[in-house]
């Protein structure tokens, strides 16, 4: 059973931070989880880049110019920012705190801004997705058709070093048949609620009923 709010007893949305190298398949694994489960938020992220054709702003992110990202940074508008790529990208703190709270809440952020997510938040959970192969990433990179070839070449460059940091991460899938890597990511979501901590207060709870009579 799944539902749009918090399991009984937790007041805490579960974060879910799903990291990959750019064309891994991060954002068609995310919007397949979104789809598939209920009451998932998706975190709207502030980025300094430009906006894809498909993007809308405020929707996949909130497309702001330097000057407004440095000024929300300063004033600690920010739970984690980090420069991807040659643009700022950043979570603000208001998207953790905006109600209703969800049951889960989906932050799709590169391995810095995961870092200091889990810093501060430690029951955070991290997931970071792998490609089958090079080869095959560079192929989806392409495929994506939504960048230029600079683009592409600079993030493919980029890809070994963010690989490299798959240490970090609680889980890692590598995204080879799509179907299969969804049910993964799904399946880390559902065992990552039925942790005991989570359970705390509900199983107190129970513990503190009186016995009907
Ligand atoms: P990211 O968000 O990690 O940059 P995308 O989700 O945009 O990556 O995926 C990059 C490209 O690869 C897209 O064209 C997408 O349709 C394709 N893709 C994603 N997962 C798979 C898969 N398992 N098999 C084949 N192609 C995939
Ligand atoms: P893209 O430009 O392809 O949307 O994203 C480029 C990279 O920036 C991806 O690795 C993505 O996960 C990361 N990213 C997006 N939003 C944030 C954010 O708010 N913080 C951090 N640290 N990285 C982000």
């Amino acid at each position: 059973m799944s539902s749009d709010a918090a399991a009984p007893g937790t007041d805490t949305p579960l974060l879910l931070i799903v990291s990959s190298p750019s064309g891994a398949g991060k954002t068609t694994l995310t919007g397949r989880l979104l789809a598939r489960e209920a009451g998932i938020r998706f975190s709207v992220s502030h980025t300094t880049r430009s906006p894809r054709a498909t993007e809308l702003n405020g929707r996949e992110y909130h497309f702001v110019d330097r000057d407004a990202f440095e000024a929300m940074a300063a004033r600690g508008a920010f739970v984690e920012w980090a420069e991807v790529h040659g643009n700022l990208y950043g979570t603000a703190r208001a998207e953790l705190a905006r109600l209703p709270l969800p049951r889960a809440i989906l932050f799709d952020i590169d391995h810095q801004g995961a870092r200091q997510i889990k810093a501060r938040i430690p029951d955070a959970v991290s997931v970071f997705i792998l490609p089958p192969s090079m080869a095959e990433l560079e192929r989806r990179l392409r495929g994506r058709a939504s960048d230029d070839e600079p683009t592409v070449q600079r993030r493919f460059r980029a890809a070994r070093d963010e690989i490299a940091h798959y240490g970090q991460f609680d889980y890692v899938l590598v995204n080879q048949e799509l179907d299969v890597a969804t049910e993964q990511l799904v399946s880390v979501l559902r065992a990552e609620e039925c942790r005991r901590r989570r359970a705390a207060r509900h199983a107190e709870a129970l513990l503190g009923e009186r016995r009907g009579g």
